[in-house]
């Protein structure tokens, strides 16, 4: 446990320095979570005003590739921060906690649709080599230990996009255009198509980035696909 000396582990809220057993200082942070709660969007799961609607703005008026998905807490100040510092400052232990709190809240979710592999949403390779590792693979592993459903690797990123928070929702779309495509090998490793994936991710925003993903699984003979992330934007 050199590496726990050394660095020791973090509070994915405050950042705080923890004891090597613990995920979270404590009911402090705990309760800074913003776990959603109240009405939500039957496709995407993002929070809703009206609780009259069964789908947001979004979901009402355009067509997707992932039927269904499922996102913990809202994208707000606390959690935008400890998923950057989760991605961008190497807090790769954050992975315990949230795969913990993704199976304590969306464990209903993951066995009500019981997709047939997990898929983490790929960085490219120059990326991965930069960052060292890729923070959807890091949940989508613990979720498979948990859960025993597979995490496979079936997409790549054959295109190396510009990070998606420095876009507008138009141009975010046209980024993320052609940026995945199937990878041959795990799918021969695989023996074939799995029917269901759920694509996991840290946020969900536009859903942009998924709906790419989807869109290439969709095309290769996947039947249905699922998603679920962290984090989820706000409706209208
Ligand atoms: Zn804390
Ligand atoms: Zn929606």
């Amino acid at each position: 446990m050199l590496a726990a000396v050394c660095y020791p582990p973090r509070c994915p809220v405050c950042d705080g320095l923890l004891w090597v057993d613990e995920r979270i200082c404590g009911a402090e942070c705990r309760n800074k979570l913003p776990e959603i709660d109240g009405p939500r969007c039957l496709r995407c799961s993002k929070p809703i005003e009206n609780d009259e609607a069964e789908y947001c703005y979004d979901c009402e008026r355009r067509q997707f590739h992932c039927e269904r998905g499922y996102a913990i807490w809202r994208y707000d100040k606390v959690m935008s921060e400890s998923i950057a510092r989760f991605k961008y400052k190497g807090r790769r232990e954050y992975a315990a906690f949230y795969s913990e709190e993704l199976l304590r809240l969306a464990g209903d979710y993951i066995r009500r649709y019981a997709p047939e592999v997990f898929v983490p949403v790929p960085l490219h390779r120059k990326r991965m080599a930069a960052r060292g590792y890729n923070q959807a693979e890091l949940i989508a592993v613990r979720l498979e230990r948990a859960t025993g459903i597979p995490s496979i690797r079936l997409l790549r990123r054959i295109r190396n996009t510009l990070p998606q928070k420095e876009l507008n929702d138009k141009d975010r779309m046209k980024n993320v255009g052609a940026a995945f495509a199937l990878n041959e090998r795990r799918l021969q490793s695989l023996g074939g198509i799995p029917d269901s994936v759920m694509l996991i991710d840290d946020i969900y925003t536009t859903g942009s980035t998924l709906e790419a993903c989807a869109q290439v699984l969709k095309d290769a003979g996947v039947q249905r696909v699922l998603f679920l992330t962290l984090c989820i934007g706000r409706g209208f």
